[in-house]
């Protein structure tokens, strides 16, 4: 069990508001911090300070806040976990810093009409991406098509910490409203990949967990997912016409269960459009 610090600040903004966020200690110069419903990874080093996800311009503002608590050094480099726009916001917040995201990234940010995109991505990557930041080593491996296009790991191997964003929740059934985006083969692929890292901290950017038990649990529901939602494609498909699956993707939202996990919050409303997306990601690829 890796050793935590945590407190909680009133970090006090421009506008007179006062947020609570909370600051994990994960390991020497990696910390977890949670603001406003995004968690971040800051990672310390001498010459600055890198940041995932400031997600908006006023969490980015209490992001500045705390790590100025942890050090005199400015945010030099933001990785984004994937091109959704809120997790890519407030860069700006940070003008010397450097922002990498995956290439496919910068499809989206050209079709923003809301502002939130960065204004200028320096760096892109394909496959993986590795450097040292701090005398630690940072590897950034693409997973997706999963929650989008873009999304990324961020593993750091040397401290046995993954940091992934809105690819499994803590024992809650994530709505159906913000699945529309999802492969959920390509999301059973990052999980697997993470768990095969062996991570002993796993950071997840809508909790505030850093516990690995989420990720394995997800693992064993997205998979259980699968089989169940398969098998009734297959059986379809060699006893009536193709199109037969796409008719039957209603009813079989309604009528599958996987009642082991009634106990997760939402498992009664959201489960069914876990059906539908898996159905989908399985026949019609996305
Ligand atoms: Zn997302």
């Amino acid at each position: 069990m890796h050793s935590i610090i945590i407190w909680v600040l009133a970090a006090t903004l421009m506008t007179g508001d006062v947020e609570a966020a909370e600051v994990v200690k994960l390991k020497q110069g990696a910390y977890a911090i949670s603001e406003a419903g995004v968690t971040s990874l800051a990672l310390l080093s001498e010459d600055g300070v890198l940041i995932t996800d400031p997600a908006n311009p006023e969490r980015a503002k209490v992001l500045q806040a705390e790590i100025a608590r942890l050090t005199s050094r400015p945010v030099t480099r933001i990785v984004l976990s994937h091109e959704h726009l809120d997790h890519v916001g407030g860069t700006e917040v940070f003008p010397g810093a450097e922002v990498i995201c995956h290439i496919s990234c910068k499809a989206l940010f050209d079709l923003d009409v809301t502002g939130a995109a960065p204004k200028k991505v320096h760096a892109v990557f394909d496959d993986r991406h590795s450097f040292q930041f701090g005398g630690r080593k940072v590897t950034l491996i693409h997973v997706g098509p999963a929650d989008g296009f873009a999304s990324t790991i961020i593993h750091l191997p040397e401290d046995g910490i993954v940091y992934s964003a809105d690819l499994y929740a803590d024992r809650y059934i994530i709505p159906g409203v913000w699945m529309d985006n999802d492969n959920y083969l390509g999301v059973l692929k990052a999980l697997k990949l993470m768990q095969d890292l062996k991570p002993q901290i796993a950071v997840n950017a809508h909790s505030t967990s850093t516990s690995v038990q989420a990720l394995q649990e997800n693992v064993t529901f997205v998979e259980d997912l699968f089989q169940l939602v398969s098998a009734q494609i297959n059986r379809t498909m060699t006893t009536k016409a193709p199109g037969a699956v796409m008719d039957n993707i209603p009813r079989w939202s309604q009528e599958l269960k996987l009642d082991q996990y009634k106990d997760w919050s939402n498992y009664a409303t959201e489960f069914p459009a876990h059906v539908r997306r898996m159905a989908l990601s399985i026949y019609h690829g996305g």
